[in-house]
């Protein structure tokens, strides 16, 4: 591939590589470099140093060294001459080997500019289009003008079939190769996305790889479509060669400079609250694009921030699995800390409303470990002597997960106050969890990974169930009056629920399982039958099983109502009390009242699923 010296040396000129590392990299002006956190090892203190005027890196930490276009290499994995040509691209030189020019470069550039030209289009839309009236209505009953949509270059996508492809005549490799559309049935080419609002995603470097798109909710829109089917609240583009989901964060690149300044990061859950934290004056918010928040993200994270705040509503924070955030935590050597919000409340709505309130909970938002143990605590029953066991028990769990010794303890401490326990009783029962995870059996904490995988799927199959199910066929007659089919959200354990449930021999329902094509069912239910239980269970250890279990049944039932009532399938009023009634019995479960909040939870839910079967 022919390229002449002297046009990789033009490249090499254009590009500061001051700022094209700053796209990654916090960097500090020291003297006459720069320095910053190595993007290339784990590091605390910055040993990764830029010269500017030569154009070259170098880390002390892990010697890795370059230029400019070595450091694309290097961090996009790119070959040197893709990295050439991005680099090229950003400096607006054109480079004479086209006719060699790889075909997979060629078409990432089409992509990118056929996405660009997408947004352009459906931000004009918005802002201009008689059609987009609803959706500017809408956002401006959302706090956001002319000139936040135009910050975040938002758009609307017409309520047609194609007008985006037909207007900007992009074909079928384009459509597929950016998500922008598709090919349909009778063979005609059709816009990915209709009558949504348009959230588009850009890399760090501000180049538009992707869009996402949120429905009009009524009385905006038109709520579900006239077949009948109901869209969901958002769709965003698929996987493509410009796109990688558990990459990207939403906003990072108009939030990078103040992340920079202020050293903190923050991660809400959508598109509106990243937006929320910029009007509220925190324009260092980003969010996941339709994914968890991964290992990946951290990867890009700890390059610009040492302090990650999530932001999310108190109960989705609380669920992140906490093992992995402490592992991210240690290995990117970044702290992990959870603003907390008022419950119930998301940020876009306390921007709005209390912009103040948003500013504290982030100012005051505290490490994952002491956010997972207040609700803990704050959940705990105190009046009596079980109500302080049985949260120390909980506590002692939450306490164990954290890998660091000198701060599990720190922790203990606290509990035992608040407990009134003597910390020299907690203190070695944490160690011994803290070694042996197995000790670690949390009744009202999210399910850790299965103990039991399916051979075939190779899906995780959820903690509360199983747990159910061992009890089911090892002490059949103390659950036989406390489960119902409902409960279990998985198929293949409801499946195995009514095998037992039926009272046949264990062998006779195992067999039946087989005789059906229940391969998945009929394996984990001989796992579970040969199961050596490590200990005797009490009334408790039930309760603490089934309430779990119920837990984990009406939290993915709420989904459903949460999903009705933004599809106007169920009246506000009705809903929110139904979540708010329903959210107060689960507290409950495991308390004094514990038995009857159990017994309206089941009432709720079988009425549920007998509605919704119909
Ligand atoms: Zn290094």
């Amino acid at each position: 591939m022919a390229i002449s010296e002297s046009e990789i040396a033009q490249v090499r000129a254009a590009t500061d590589i001051v700022a094209l590392i700053s796209e990654q990299v916090a960097l500090k002006k020291s003297g006459r470099r720069w320095s910053g956190l190595c993007p290339f090892h784990g590091e605390k203190t910055p040993s990764f140093s830029v010269n500017a005027e030569e154009g070259r890196y170098y880390c002390f930490g892990c010697r890795a060294s370059g230029d400019q276009i070595t450091f694309v290499r290097e961090t996009q994995h790119l070959d040197f001459i893709d990295a050439l040509r991005l680099l090229a691209d950003r400096a607006g030189i054109e480079l004479h080997e086209d006719a060699n020019a790889g075909p997979a470069r060629k078409d990432r550039q089409e992509f990118l500019s056929a996405m660009e030209r997408a947004v352009e289009w459906y931000h004009d839309r918005l802002l201009h289009a008689p059609d987009a009236r609803p959706a500017r209505d809408y956002l401006r009953s959302r706090g956001i003008g002319g000139d936040v949509a135009r910050r975040f270059k938002l758009g609307w996508a017409p309520d047609e079939w194609d007008a985006l492809t037909t207007s900007l005549k992009l074909n079928e490799k384009v459509l597929l190769g950016t998500g922008l559309g598709f090919v349909n049935k009778r063979d005609r080419r059709q816009d990915a996305l209709r009558a949504r609002i348009i959230f588009p995603i850009f890399d760090p470097a501000g180049k538009a790889i992707a869009i996402g798109g949120r429905i009009l909710p009524p009385p905006f829109g038109v709520g579900a479509r006239e077949d009948g089917r109901v869209e969901p609240k958002y769709k965003n583009s698929p996987e493509t060669t410009i796109y990688s989901k558990r990459r990207t964060l939403y906003a990072l690149n108009w939030a990078k400079d103040d992340i920079i300044r202020s050293g903190e990061i923050i991660v809400c859950e959508g598109y509106t609250d990243v937006i929320a934290f910029f009007t509220a004056g925190m324009p260092r918010a980003v969010a996941t694009c339709g994914t968890a928040l991964g290992e990946d993200h951290f990867r890009t994270m700890r390059n610009f921030a040492k302090r990650i705040v999530l932001a999310y509503d108190a109960d989705q924070a609380g669920q992140s699995a906490a093992a992995s955030v402490y592992q991210w935590e240690r290995q990117h050597e970044v702290d992990v800390a959870v603003a907390r919000l008022p419950r119930g409340s998301d940020p876009a709505e306390l921007a709005q409303r209390d912009p103040e309130a948003l500013r504290q909970a982030i100012a005051s938002a505290v490490p994952f470990l002491q956010f997972r143990l207040e609700r803990v605590l704050d959940g705990a029953n105190v009046a009596t002597a079980e109500g302080r066991a049985r949260a120390a028990e909980i506590a002692m769990v939450v306490l164990a997960e954290h890998p660091s010794e000198l701060v599990r303890d720190q922790y203990v401490m606290q509990v035992a106050d608040r407990l009134r326990i003597d910390v020299a009783r907690l203190r070695p029962r944490v160690a011994e969890m803290a070694h042996n995870p197995a000790l670690r059996v949390v009744p009202s904490e999210p399910p850790p990974m299965a103990s039991v995988r399916p051979r075939q799927s190779g899906e995780a199959m959820p903690r509360p169930g199983l747990e159910a199910l061992r009890l089911q066929v090892h002490f059949p007659n103390d659950v036989k009056d406390r489960l119902i089919a409902p409960y279990f959200v998985h198929e293949t354990q409801r499946e195995i629920f009514e095998g037992l449930a039926s009272g046949k021999p264990l062998s006779d329902v195992i067999d039946d399982l087989q005789r059906r094509g229940e391969d998945e069912a009929a394996h984990v239910l001989s796992r579970l039958a040969v199961d050596e239980l490590d200990r005797e269970y009490t009334v408790d250890d039930v309760t603490a099983v089934v309430s779990q279990l119920v837990r984990s049944a009406v939290r993915a039932e709420l989904k459903n109502v949460e999903r009705d009532l933004r599809d106007g399938r169920m009246e506000p009023d009705v809903a929110n009390a139904t979540i708010r009634d329903v959210k107060e019995r689960i507290e409950l479960l495991e308390t004094p009242q514990g038995a009857q909040a159990e017994r309206d939870l089941r009432a709720w839910l079988l009425e549920r699923f007998a509605t919704t079967s119909k």
